[in-house]
């Protein structure tokens, strides 16, 4: 019972194309694992969903083909349930493939961003581990026991004694929130959910050299953001691999989205609705294992994609997992 709520077609799934991004530390898994046709051996990041200027996604097919997710959101704010658009879009759905250490980094709130980053949205983001080696890391806070400790520490590059590698494994969903220091290690791939900014501060950057020279660094910004002492890792760390299956599982509400698990294994046709399953007017959809069909439209590993808003059912069948994701309004 895929109905429009209208004629239309305002009620057509929206596939997106990615846009991809070349880093110093990306690899080949982007192409190798989810069939992308990356631009190099050093791609690190997929922008699956996202309307921001960086990296502005393009609809794949459909009524709207070829139109930018910015322009969708501007012009037809019909499709997220609004009856006019307003701000920016407000979520961005990245996959991550970091072949090498990422720098050590954070990010501003918003309150922070809007007086020093010329009125951008702060960054609260997520990870949901898709893979990762066996007894794998990730930076996820620092151990210094207050700001003035935490500010001697980074300007004396005390980075052993600074950084809190803590132990993680597939499934692992993981909240940072601003003022968290955080790197993703070499050897993880993850989906990212996040808020739609691009502002990062670098801490620290293993010295390394992009084109013959190192990347520049934000050690002031840093320090003034980063928030000690750091929240204990177990409060922003679950495991998510074996959830029930059929049915959404809410990994994490923060201020600015939702995120859900949503695990089809079905032969026969599972029934979800956006307002009474999800709760939202729209919905932002990952799949990242395995294939199926939702509505009679194929779905495999790879496929982003906007459920809009006025869907009645939303009909799976096949074996997949999604990450699903929603705005907070
Ligand atoms: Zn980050």
């Amino acid at each position: 019972m895929n109905k429009l709520n209208n004629g239309t077609g305002a009620g057509e799934l929206i596939f997106l194309q990615p846009v991809f991004k070349e880093m110093i530390w990306g690899g080949r898994r982007l192409a190798d694992e989810f069939g992308y046709d990356i631009p190099g051996d050093d791609t690190g990041e997929c922008w699956g969903i996202s309307a921001h200027p960086n990296g502005d996604c393009t609809v794949k097919d459909g009524v709207y083909a070829g139109r930018k997710l910015s322009s969708l959101w501007q012009e037809n704010p019909e499709l997220f349930g609004r009856d006019k658009s307003e701000g920016v879009f407000p979520l961005l759905t990245k996959i991550i493939d970091a072949k090498a250490d990422l720098s050590i980094q954070v990010h501003p709130s918003d309150d922070y961003a809007k007086v020093h980053e010329n009125g951008s949205l702060g960054k609260t983001e997520c990870w949901y581990i898709l893979d990762c080696p066996d007894n794998a890391t990730l930076v996820v806070g620092h151990n210094a026991a207050s700001k003035e400790e935490c500010a001697r520490m980074i300007r004396e590059g005390r980075w052993n004694e600074f950084i809190r590698e803590v132990p993680v494994r597939k499934g692992d969903f993981v909240s940072i929130v601003p003022g968290t220091v955080h790197a993703i290690k070499g050897g993880i791939m993850l989906l990212e959910t996040q808020q739609n900014s691009d502002i990062t501060y670098r801490v620290y950057d293993y010295d390394r050299l992009s084109n013959g020279k190192k990347r520049e660094l934000h050690v002031e910004k840093s320090i003034d953001v980063i928030t000690a002492p750091a929240t204990p890792a177990k409060e922003s760390i679950h495991n998510f691999a074996d959830t029930k299956k059929n049915v959404p599982v809410l990994m994490e509400k923060s201020a600015y989205y939702r995120v859900w698990k949503l695990s089809v294994d079905t032969k026969e046709a599972l029934t979800l609705s956006e307002s009474r399953d999800f709760d939202s007017s729209y919905l932002l959809m990952s799949v990242v294992a395995g294939k199926g069909e939702l509505n009679g439209r194929e779905l495999k590993k790879g496929d982003h994609f906007i459920v809009p808003a006025g869907y009645i059912d939303l009909n799976f069948t096949g074996c997949m997992e999604l990450i699903v994701s929603a705005e907070v309004q």
